[in-house]
């Protein structure tokens, strides 16, 4: 994924809040360290939403940043979404938990209405005992889990030997030649520093796994990509059907050390369980809360994060936050008293994990509505701050995003990128030819807990997560506010040119999602 990114000048207040006091991890400091930026934007009440000022933003956006920054039920509702409910893997009953309580959350935060809407997964899936036992040269312990929605090991395992593929590349296995038939496949990874690398490491996977599955290969171990026996998980395919492989993350300095007994010239044989339970198809909920627009109420713009997460860890920064910050976005908006001209949708997704199966399935229950979406806001990427917008691959928005996010540009909000990424939920928007926006934001502490069993309360910044949930609340008022359309809808042949030039083409291709595009089972139809 290439980013291009353009820097705007830094106004004063940037000053303000880099004098605030390190970051606080208690939910309500004594010091209450965000009251001075909060008195600040309290008297802020110059900019509006729009160049012909017919707006409320100057009124409401003081409002808005006043009531994120202020004492607030934001923690509690993390505290219980994480440390309760926990992990919540789409298709549990700790994901049906995490349902009820968004549901509830949206009612106390007083928004006009609240419901779930149903679409069906096409296969359910949780992990069972999975369990690597090396057989020789010598025994020694595996840490492993399995990959998501991998197909099971056959009832009594697989008892093999173990190949290194290397990178998994086609002259790696060329390499390997017949060795690799009826093995099992070690890959190996670069430990993980960007989210240019994570896209990378999922783009990399199906071309391993064709390659795997033409070699004759019974399943595939990947080295983890963090250090210290950190295990994570994720799924290898895009739309949330089966795998073809059983395949197991294994714990980096585990997987080193068998990659040097194979590079030592020693056989490595190995029986592998990976007894993963398989479901059939199950229905599955988003929530969607909206607040009634006062002019044009069948215009709306969506605020949108996913709910579910994976289980190792209690999806905290992916991304309990992020699902805490919409319903808080909605409270912040609600206390203004002020209706937007436009309707706002939060809307909280589950299926993200498996192919933003939860997304997919709203834009295909609300195509009819595609032309009345003002513009889609998602933000998936932990508490890092805010830096600016992926823009979806477009020039025609930014302008009116600036304009829109100068209350809050002064704290960093600065750097909009004309990239069209994939991965997160607001894709098949922008595949529908909807102006999207997802929050770019600072690294932070995302990557090294990626999907990681230390994903959990303890990493989330508080006083970060209030600054994003202000930035956001300010974005979706404006484009909701605006009398000015935030940008028009795309048509089909405006979004095959866009995925032509920011290369998402390719990307889409390299993960198996550029013949749903094709055919039209993702985006515009023809
Ligand atoms: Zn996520």
């Amino acid at each position: 994924m290439t980013r291009h990114s353009r820097r705007l000048t830094l106004l004063p207040i940037l000053f303000i809040i880099s004098q605030l006091p390190a970051a606080a991890q208690a939910p309500l400091a004594q010091s209450d360290p965000l009251a001075r930026i909060r008195t600040a934007a309290a008297q802020n009440v110059g900019p509006t939403c729009s160049t012909t000022d017919a707006s409320l933003c100057a009124e409401a956006w003081p409002k808005i940043i006043a009531s994120a920054l202020g004492p607030s039920p934001l923690y509690e509702n993390l505290r219980r979404l994480t440390d309760e409910i926990g992990g919540r893997q789409t298709g549990t009953p700790a994901m049906a938990r995490a349902i009820t309580w968004a549901t509830d959350a949206f009612h106390q935060a007083g928004v006009d209405s609240v419901r779930t809407e149903d679409y069906t997964i096409p296969v359910s899936w949780s992990e069972g005992a999975t369990h690597l036992e090396v057989l020789a040269p010598m025994p020694f312990p595996v840490r492993l889990v399995s990959i998501g929605w991998a197909p099971p090991t056959p009832n009594d395992g697989i008892t093999a030997n173990v190949v290194d593929v290397g990178d998994g590349q086609p002259a790696d296995f060329a390499h390997v030649g017949n060795a690799a038939k009826s093995a099992i496949v070690l890959v190996h990874s670069e430990l993980l520093q960007t989210l240019d690398e994570l896209f990378a490491e999922y783009m990399q996977a199906p071309g391993v796994i064709d390659r795997s599955v033409s070699a004759g290969a019974s399943a595939i171990l990947w080295m983890s990509s963090r250090e210290h026996g950190l295990l994570y998980r994720h799924t290898n395919t895009s739309d949330g059907t089966l795998d073809r492989l059983p395949q197991a993350i294994v714990a980096r300095e585990d997987a080193q050390r068998i990659a040097r007994f194979l590079a030592a010239g020693q056989t490595l044989r190995v029986r592998l369980e990976i007894p993963n339970q398989i479901g059939g198809p199950v229905q599955q909920h988003n929530v969607v809360a909206e607040i009634r627009g006062r002019e044009k109420p069948d215009e709306y713009v969506v605020v949108g994060a996913h709910l579910d997460s994976w289980e190792l860890g209690t999806g905290a920064l992916d991304n309990g936050c992020n699902a805490a910050l919409v319903i808080e976005t909605a409270r912040d908006i609600v206390s203004t008293g002020i209706k937007p001209r436009r309707s706002i949708r939060f809307i909280l997704y589950s299926g993200e994990e498996q192919g933003m199966l939860g997304s997919w399935a709203y834009v295909r229950a609300h195509r009819a509505e595609m032309d009345r979406i003002a513009g889609v806001v998602v933000i998936d990427e932990g508490i890092g701050r805010i830096t600016g917008f992926s823009m979806g691959g477009r020039h025609d928005t930014e302008s009116a995003l600036r304009t829109i996010v100068k209350p809050v540009e002064s704290w960093g909000v600065i750097n909009d990128t004309l990239d069209a990424m994939w991965g997160t939920d607001h894709f098949d928007y922008m595949l529908e030819g909807v102006p999207t926006l997802v929050a770019n934001q600072e690294p932070a502490n995302y990557m090294v807990n990626y999907h990681a069993a230390s994903d959990t309360l303890d990493k989330v910044d508080i006083r970060e997560l209030k600054i994003n949930t202000a930035i956001i609340g300010v974005i979706a008022f404006g484009i909701a506010e605006t009398p000015e359309r935030f940008g028009p809808r795309q048509s089909r042949a405006e979004i095959e040119v866009m995925l032509k030039q920011t290369g998402l083409d390719q990307q889409l291709q390299m993960v198996g999602v550029w013949k749903q595009w094709q055919n039209g089972t993702r985006g515009r139809q023809p």
